[in-house]
């Protein structure tokens, strides 16, 4: 565990408000009716199926949106969450969100960017840090094409576009416009991939693997000629070990595609989803892996060594594996 803290991290799949605190949850909840509905949701976390735990998610998420209402709370859970990667060791971290505008649009959704933006220039000497602009799976293609405008308007912080939200919705075709927009203008996409078990689903990964954008998330429930198609096309892969486990079900990582890729030398990133709501940091997911598959402390860094090769700023490519160089030296590695 301790070698999992010390080493230099890299995170490539956090959804900013996932990453909230549970105690600012908590503060930023105003009614007690809300306290009691987040008790009940807590409570019932990982009870019931992948749709149960899904529901519980996403329930989970709706109250924290409706408690994000101005730039101040967006901007203490931007600190805090750079504060909590800094304690973990992470040096460089991608953190994606869905823009919002606050007080029906009086305050716009470019603030909301300028005001995580800031943040995230204030702690560039403890982290470096980048965003990626979600779009949601229940959006209109308007507010999409919105969000594509306006990756490009803050494209030095801005270094990719997301696809997420709730995956009972199949709306990756819908998007797919926007998501051909954004290769020709060279901007880098990352889609949430299989994440139920239902046909519609599995379906849907054909079209997202077409598409081929150049990081996939998940990928918990797929077909062999998927996997296959995924690793022939060498697209790399963002896994969430306490995110995957809730949603597959599963007790550990034994069964976890982790292996398999892994075992296939396929381009991966471990990472924390949400780590607030998921009550987990980098260390504790890569230490999981570590002891499941018995890694040991070189492969774990060449590990980390082969995900800075997959961040979308390839200007900070060289400033990761500098930082990673000298902690292999440090450590006797
Ligand atoms: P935000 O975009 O900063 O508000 O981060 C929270 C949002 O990320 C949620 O409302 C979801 O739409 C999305 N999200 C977080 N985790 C997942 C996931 O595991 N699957 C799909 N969407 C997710």
């Amino acid at each position: 565990q301790c070698f999992c803290e010390l080493i230099p991290k890299i995170e490539l799949h956090a959804h900013l408000n996932g990453c909230i605190r549970s105690s600012t949850f908590r503060q930023l909840l105003s009614s007690p009716t809300d306290q009691t509905r987040l008790d009940t949701l807590d409570k019932e976390f990982s009870v019931g199926d992948t749709h149960a735990r899904m529901a519980n998610v996403f329930e989970k998420f709706s109250l924290l949106r409706s408690c994000v209402t101005n730039l101040d709370d967006i901007r203490r859970i931007a600190r805090e969450t750079l504060e909590d990667f800094i304690s973990d060791n992470v040096i460089y971290a991608e953190l994606r969100t869905r823009p919002r505008s606050f007080h029906n649009g009086k305050i716009p959704s470019s603030s909301y960017i300028e005001a995580i933006l800031d943040i995230m220039k204030k702690y560039e000497e403890k982290i470096c840090s980048r965003l990626i602009l979600s779009i949601d799976r229940t959006q209109t293609l308007e507010q999409a094409m919105e969000t594509l405008k306006l990756a490009e308007n803050y494209r030095t912080h801005i270094v990719g576009l997301d696809f997420s939200g709730d995956p009972n919705i199949k709306s990756f075709e819908r998007f797919r416009p926007v998501f051909d927009l954004a290769k020709q203008i060279n901007l880098s996409t990352t889609i949430h991939i299989g994440e139920l078990p239902d046909k519609e689903c599995i379906n849907e990964n054909n079209l997202i693997i077409d598409y081929k954008p150049t990081r996939l998330g998940h990928f918990n429930f797929r077909t062999n000629d998927q996997e296959q198609r995924v690793l022939k096309e060498q697209i790399p892969l963002e896994l969430c070990p306490t995110s995957n486990l809730l949603t597959m079900n599963l007790l550990d990582l034994t069964e976890h595609h982790f292996d398999l890729f892994y075992k296939n030398k396929h381009p991966l990133a471990i990472c924390t989803d949400d780590s607030g709501l998921m009550n987990c940091n980098l260390s504790s997911e890569l230490f999981q892996v570590v002891q499941t598959f018995h890694l040991t402390k070189k492969e774990l860094y060449e590990f980390i060594f082969q995900t800075s090769n997959l961040i979308f700023d390839k200007n900070m490519i060289e400033f990761c594996q500098k930082k990673l160089n000298i902690f292999s030296q440090q450590s006797n590695l």
